[in-house]
């Protein structure tokens, strides 16, 4: 951490450890007096924007953090460098923060609030940086609150690489390194604060590769074999497909090389697809469709073809048990509150998203508690809850109706809109952190829970199968 940040911020760091934290509003407070330090983290991160696999600085800074403050660290878990795990106490209950890092291609973006590029290769569109590093926050915090009260157990973070398509989790689940784990909280940045029970589509994709023969165009057509017609066979038959599968399944495909020129028949063409679907037995059976579609273009278009698995996630599994405590957690921490410059921020980003002003009380307030959730997207976090007790939030990190991956989730992201709400999450997850370890009980109620949800006879299939880690998707 000392190459990142000024010493200032360090001693800070270090100097609020020792004061005593017995009640939740002193581990609040505590947190508070550690804002700007976290604010300088996370922004640091958002600077960086390195994408997935590729978060070598993000997570070193991460990994330097929590061992300045005594955390053990494990790094390159699962076979992939950016994965890490840091760990403080011991013994039961082991309690699991994850964080990620990975930023998303072509979306740079100055903390202005106007479409400005950064002039970068990516950008923190999903607000990861905020996640890693709040997430991180409210491990330590835990951590000072065990030593100060003599708690027993075992609080980690997990730094958990690429989850923009990477499946990162879906590797580490499969090496098994949460299996000691008795309960997992994430959050997510977003622009309203929830800590509803989630839900997100389970998820299959992978590159199908076109291998034909080149040859003029024009002067010997006939000896050529088009790739790209393979490519294109393949997209008509799933096109046609999407009449004959369950109606709330997603089909979304882009081709990724279609050759190079016109005059040449292309020998190689390449198209990446992704199955969606809230049940990943749906999810596996549209995919092997789609693989017959792929074999069945090769074979009319005489071109040859193979495919690469890049990513597969579970669909989320709730746990009512840990979510109804994080809710009450939240609604304790309270919303986040916009000075004058945010609000100016704020009414920009918000005439930028076709809105007549800022919804001030979205950022204010809690979302009321829901026990279901209608999912929209897909993450790796699925796979950790089919494992592990699983709950999570989010927060109002962005200005109120901001979409995730746009211009403006960057924007709020690198100012202290982004991190206020920020800290919102950090407080929450100590807070329900430090519930569980209070009261144990918890943990057999939660994994009861999860027994009864995923059934009785449920074997952890990974998705993705046993390919090695992806590590050179975003390369
Ligand atoms: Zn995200």
């Amino acid at each position: 951490m000392k190459k990142f940040l000024p010493l200032g911020a360090l001693l800070l760091l270090g100097a609020s450890s020792l004061v005593a934290q017995k009640s939740k509003e002193d581990v609040m407070k505590a947190l508070d007096s550690k804002a700007e330090t976290y604010g300088t983290i996370a922004h640091t991160i958002w600077d960086y924007a390195e994408m997935g696999y590729l978060e070598e600085q993000s997570s070193a800074l991460l990994q330097e953090t929590l061992a300045d403050e005594g955390f053990t660290i494990t790094k390159g878990i699962a076979g992939i460098p950016t994965a890490f795990k840091a760990e403080y106490g011991s013994g039961y209950p082991v309690i699991a923060i994850l964080g990620e890092f990975d930023a998303l291609p072509g979306l740079s973006q100055q903390a202005v609030p106007e479409k400005q590029s950064a002039g970068k290769a990516a950008g923190h569109a999903c607000g990861h940086h905020l996640f890693g590093t709040a997430s991180s926050a409210a491990a330590i915090s835990v951590k000072d609150w065990m030593t100060t009260n003599k708690i027993k157990g075992t609080i980690r973070f997990y730094g958990c690489p690429a989850e923009e398509g990477g499946s990162g989790k879906v590797y580490m689940v499969r090496e098994g390194v949460f299996d000691d784990v008795d309960v997992a909280l994430h959050w997510h940045p977003g622009s309203a604060n929830a800590a509803s029970a989630g839900a997100a589509l389970a998820n299959k994709s992978a590159k199908f590769r076109f291998h034909g023969i080149s040859a003029h165009a024009a002067g010997a057509p006939d000896k050529g074999r088009s790739a790209l017609d393979g490519v294109e066979s393949m997209n008509i038959m799933v096109n046609m497909m999407r009449e004959h599968i369950p109606q709330d399944a997603r089909i979304h495909y882009v081709i990724t090389d279609g050759g190079k020129a016109p005059n040449v028949v292309p020998d190689f063409a390449e198209v990446y697809y992704y199955a969606r679907h809230g049940n990943r037995d749906v999810v596996v059976d549209i995919f092997d469709r789609i693989v017959k579609a792929a074999e069945g273009a090769a074979l009319g278009t005489g071109t040859t073809m193979d495919y690469e698995m890049i990513g597969g996630t579970h669909e989320l599994l709730p746990n009512l048990t840990v979510q109804k405590i994080m809710y009450d957690n939240l609604v304790k921490v309270g919303g986040v509150t916009y000075n004058e410059e945010e609000k100016a921020f704020g009414e920009k980003i918000s005439k930028s998203l076709g809105k007549e002003s800022l919804d001030l009380a979205t950022a204010e307030n809690i979302q009321p508690y829901k026990e279901t959730a209608q999912a929209y997207g897909s993450t790796d976090v699925g796979d950790v809850s089919y494992t592990v007790p699983t709950a999570g939030l989010g927060t109002a990190t962005w200005v109120p109706g901001t979409p995730a991956h746009s211009w403006q989730a960057v924007a709020a992201g690198g100012m202290s809109i982004g991190t206020k709400g920020m800290m919102v999450a950090a407080k929450t997850l100590a807070l329900t952190a430090m519930d569980i370890f209070k009261n144990p009980k918890t943990v057999e109620a939660a994994k009861a829970e999860l027994e009864e949800r995923r059934g009785k006879d449920f074997k952890y299939v990974p998705m993705l199968g046993n390919r090695p880690p992806a590590l050179d998707y975003r390369k």
